[in-house]
């Protein structure tokens, strides 16, 4: 069969192990909260119809969305999984022939969506702290770039890109190529100083914002998020969309999440505290631990990423490995944390002196 090559040789999505019995999930950055009661309802409310497509228009979550973000309607597009509306900008603006510039490490999914566009990946390296190098970004742009993805925070690093940097680097990029700026991890960034994209884009024709349901909203089985961004930007992402895709049981969780957000938003606020103190704890164990404004943490393990790795899941616990790079743990349950800073503990014991995630003296 003749397929495309370089399709063949893009390694499987690899998704977080599952976690062992009695041990913790803390691979995949999900909410350890179930869904509250009133979404469960509102998901179990749209089940008599599962013999019907979805409302493709999704005009009810979109006017949502438009009206608490202060945009038009046509400024919203849904996408089942943030991922999915990454896949179709990406298709929508680079084909064989142009580039996609993004820092790495970065989250796992834009190499592949950038290969099976036909597109090539130009990967700037991160700063040793594991932030965005801007400059360096921006320097790597040339007239075959098409698209650029800011990831903030960064996953798997867990970094920000301030307010200042962002608009700095905004000032360098030419109108008209199209910058993706991943929020992910948006509601659990407590650092003022962070970028906040959705207010810039009435600087910035050439910017698109992409938010998620699946991590603070905790409903990442449903697949949903969105785009903010110019409607002309986010047609051309329509047109390269699998018609269909976005579920009704997704559109009303997450309508039903916006309509429980101060209590959803409570339980964001407690990750994000359970994030600092872990992050404080591990910097005391020795760990250096690059800023988390995610609901995750990164350990630069290095060399000894594999056996770190079998460190946590032999104590129960499933992390996310990166060799030769490092390890990006989730903010769970309690119990998981308490856990996890035994084990770390051990790990940044036996570390050797002088490695990167170990702090001297
Ligand atoms: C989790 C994640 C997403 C999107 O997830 P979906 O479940 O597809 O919405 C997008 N970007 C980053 C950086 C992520 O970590």
């Amino acid at each position: 069969m003749k397929l495309r090559p370089e399709i063949v040789s893009v390694a499987a999505y690899k998704q977080g192990r599952p976690a062992p019995a009695d041990g913790f999930k803390l691979s995949s950055n999900e909410n350890p909260y179930a869904p509250l009661p009133g979404v469960v309802d509102a998901v179990a409310a749209v089940l008599a119809d599962l013999n019907r497509y979805p409302n493709a228009g999704g005009l009810a979550l979109r006017g949502r969305l438009a009206e608490r973000h202060g945009v038009e309607v046509g400024q919203v597009h849904l996408g089942s999984g943030s991922v999915s509306l990454l896949s179709q900008l990406i298709s929508a603006a680079a084909g064989p022939g142009d580039k996609v510039v993004y820092s790495w490490r970065s989250f796992e999914a834009y190499p592949g969506l950038v290969t099976v566009a036909g597109a090539t990946s130009i990967r700037v390296p991160n700063r040793a702290d594991g932030s965005h190098d801007l400059d360096a970004m921006a320097a790597a742009i040339t007239d075959r770039t098409r698209v650029v993805i800011v990831c903030t925070p960064n996953n798997p690093t867990g970094t920000i890109v301030t307010a200042g940097d962002f608009e700095a680097f905004m000032e360098k990029v030419p109108r008209d190529l199209l910058v993706l700026l991943d929020e992910a991890y948006y509601e659990f960034v407590t650092n003022t100083s962070s970028v906040d994209g959705i207010p810039l884009l009435s600087l910035y024709p050439n910017l698109v914002v992409l938010r998620t349901f699946s991590k603070a909203y905790g409903l990442a089985a449903l697949r949903i998020g969105y785009a903010v961004g110019p409607e002309r930007i986010l047609d051309a992402a329509r047109s390269a969309a699998i018609p269909l895709s976005v579920t009704d049981a997704a559109q009303v969780a997450a309508l039903a999440s916006i309509d429980l957000e101060d209590e959803l938003m409570e339980r964001v606020a407690r990750i994000a505290m359970v994030r600092d103190d872990l992050r404080a704890r591990l910097i005391e164990q020795g760990w250096v631990v690059p800023e988390a404004q995610g609901n995750f943490v990164w350990l630069a393990t290095g060399e000894e990423t594999e056996s770190a790795n079998d460190a946590f899941f032999d104590a129960g616990l499933t992390v996310r490995a990166f060799p030769p790079e490092g390890i990006r743990i989730s903010v769970g349950e309690a119990a998981s944390v308490d856990k996890l800073l035994q084990v770390a503990g051990d790990i940044v014991q036996n570390l050797p002196n002088g490695h990167p995630a170990k702090r001297l003296g």
